[in-house]
C-alpha cells in the first residue's frame, strides 16, 4: 500500500476502499442457540419439518365442516351442530367430524380429521351439547379454512430458514427453537484491541493536573464495541512517545483481528502514530472530506486490520459509526452488511455548512402529531463536545455539495437505533 499524504477522500470512497481490503474470519464454533444471539451464522439453516407441523386452530372455538355452512341454504346458517368432543392444545381429538357435528377446539390444537373451519367461540351460542352460529357473524364464514393454520404455512420442510452470514436476532432464536434446533455453528468472535494516545490523558480515578483531561474515548469505544458482541482488549492510554507506541502496537497486533487507536494521527508535533505505523505496517493516511473526523488512518499491521481514529471524542464516534462498524460487520462474516438506513426530515435549525465535505451534525429526530419527521441540532457542534452525541438520537448528514440549511429545509438523517444491528 502506498501513502497518499494529501489525498482528500470522500466518505463513500473511503468506505469502498476499506471494504475492498477486508476478509471475513473463517473459524467457527458450535454454540447453544441462546449463545448464538448477535453472533453470525456459519451454516445455512433448513427447516427439518413443516412449521407448524400440523394443521391447527388459530382460535378458541368449534371445528366444523365448512361445507355445512357454505352449502348456502338459509337453513344451514341457523343449523345446530352437535358437539361431539374436545381438542386441546397438545391433546388431539381422535375421532372424525361428520356433517352436522362440531368439536370444541382450543387455539393451537390439531384440527380433527374431517373438519376444515373453526367458528370463534364468541360467534356461537352454546346450548347444552349443541352450538349455533349467531346470524350476524355468518358473513365471516364464507370460505373454508377460516381460523385454521395449515401445516407448513410458516415454513415448508426443507426451506432455507436462515442463511449463513445472518446475524442472529431474538426472533431467530425463537425460530430455531420452533424447529427443534438446540445448537448452531457460528463464526468465531472478532478480537478487537484498542488504545488511546495522548500525554494529556488521565484515567478515571486519577487526579487531574492542570492541562490534563480524562480519557473518554476508551469508554465510548468500549460501549460501541460491546454492543457489537466482539471480544474486547482495552490496552489503555499510551503516552506520546514513539517507543511506547511501538511497543503497544506490537502487543495489540499480535492476537487481535482489528486494532483501533484514537489520537495522534493529525499533523501536530506529538502525533507519532503515523511514523510508528509506517515503520511497522502498511497504512494509508487519509484526509477524509468530512466533519468531524477529518484524519483517518487505515491499514494493516501483521495480520491485523488497523483503524487510527482522530482524537476528538465526537470525531471518534462519527468515524466509528461511518467506517469501523461496517468493517467489523463484514469481517465478522455478515453477508451484505448495510449501513444504517437514512430518511428525510424537516430541519428546524439553521445549520451553516461549507461545500466540499460531508458533515455529520448531531440531531434530535422526532415525529410531530401528523407523523411528519422533524429534526433539530443538539446545540454546539464542536468535535470535542461529547454532550452533543449524548443528547442526540440521529446524525443529520449534509452531503458535500450542500450549503447552509435554513429552518424548514429537508435534510437526510440517520437514526442511531439502526446503527447497532
Ligand atoms: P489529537 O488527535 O491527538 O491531536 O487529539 C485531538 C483532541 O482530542 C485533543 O484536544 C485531545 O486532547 C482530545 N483527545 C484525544 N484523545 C482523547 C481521549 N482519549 N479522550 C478525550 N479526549 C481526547
Ligand atoms: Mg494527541
Amino acid at each position: 500500500m502506498l501513502n497518499h499524504e494529501n489525498e482528500q477522500l470522500s466518505v463513500e470512497n473511503a468506505c469502498a476502499r476499506i471494504a475492498g481490503e477486508l476478509e471475513p474470519v473463517t473459524a467457527s464454533e458450535s454454540v447453544d442457540i441462546r449463545d448464538a444471539l448477535s453472533r453470525v451464522l456459519a451454516q445455512d439453516i433448513f427447516a427439518p419439518f413443516d412449521v407448524p407441523p400440523h394443521t391447527n386452530s388459530a382460535m378458541d372455538g368449534y371445528a366444523i365442516i365448512g361445507a355445512d355452512l357454505l352449502s348456502g341454504s338459509s337453513h344451514a346458517l341457523t343449523a345446530d351442530f352437535m358437539v361431539i368432543g374436545t381438542a386441546w392444545a397438545g391433546r388431539p381429538y381422535k375421532g372424525t367430524v361428520r356433517t352436522g357435528q362440531a368439536v370444541q377446539i382450543m387455539t393451537g390444537a390439531v384440527m380433527p380429521s374431517g373438519a376444515d373451519m373453526v367458528l370463534m367461540q364468541e360467534h356461537v351460542q352454546r346450548d347444552a351439547e349443541t352450538i349455533r352460529l349467531h346470524p350476524e357473524h355468518a358473513a365471516k364464514y364464507t370460505e373454508r379454512g377460516r381460523n385454521v393454520r395449515n401445516a407448513g404455512e410458516d415454513l415448508a420442510k426443507g426451506a432455507l430458514v436462515l442463511p449463513a452470514g445472518r446475524r442472529i436476532v431474538p426472533a431467530d432464536l425463537g425460530l430455531l427453537a420452533s424447529l427443534g434446533i438446540a445448537g448452531v455453528e457460528v463464526r468465531r468472535r472478532l478480537r478487537v484491541a484498542f488504545f488511546c494516545t495522548g500525554d494529556e490523558l488521565r484515567n478515571v480515578g486519577e487526579p487531574l493536573e492542570e492541562g490534563s483531561i480524562y480519557d473518554s474515548n476508551r469508554y465510548t469505544l468500549y460501549g460501541m464495541l460491546a454492543r457489537l458482541g466482539v471480544e474486547i482488549d482495552d490496552l489503555g492510554v499510551v503516552a506520546d512517545r514513539p517507543d511506547a507506541i511501538r511497543e503497544i502496537f506490537i502487543r495489540a497486533s499480535d492476537s487481535a483481528d482489528v486494532v483501533i487507536t484514537t489520537g495522534g494521527v493529525s499533523v501536530g508535533e506529538a502525533d507519532y502514530v503515523k511514523a510508528v505505523l509506517q515503520e511497522l505496517g502498511q497504512v494509508h493516511f487519509w484526509k477524509i472530506a468530512m466533519k468531524p473526523g477529518h484524519p483517518l488512518a487505515f491499514g494493516r499491521i501483521g495480520a491485523a486490520q488497523f483503524f487510527g481514529l482522530p482524537g476528538n471524542p465526537v470525531a471518534v464516534m462519527v468515524s466509528f459509526y461511518q467506517f469501523v462498524q461496517f468493517a467489523l460487520a463484514r469481517m465478522a462474516g455478515e453477508i451484505d452488511p448495510q449501513h444504517a438506513p437514512t430518511q428525510r426530515a424537516v430541519c428546524l435549525s439553521r445549520l451553516s455548512k461549507k461545500t466540499g465535505r460531508t458533515e455529520f451534525v448531531r440531531g434530535v429526530l422526532e415525529s410531530d402529531p401528523d407523523g411528519k419527521l422533524t429534526v433539530q441540532k443538539t446545540g454546539s457542534q464542536g468535535s470535542g463536545i461529547l454532550h452533543s452525541m449524548s443528547l442526540a438520537n440521529c446524525f443529520i448528514i449534509l452531503p458535500e455539495e450542500r450549503e447552509n440549511v435554513e429552518p424548514g429545509d429537508l435534510v437526510t438523517v440517520q437514526a442511531f437505533f439502526g446503527m447497532v444491528r
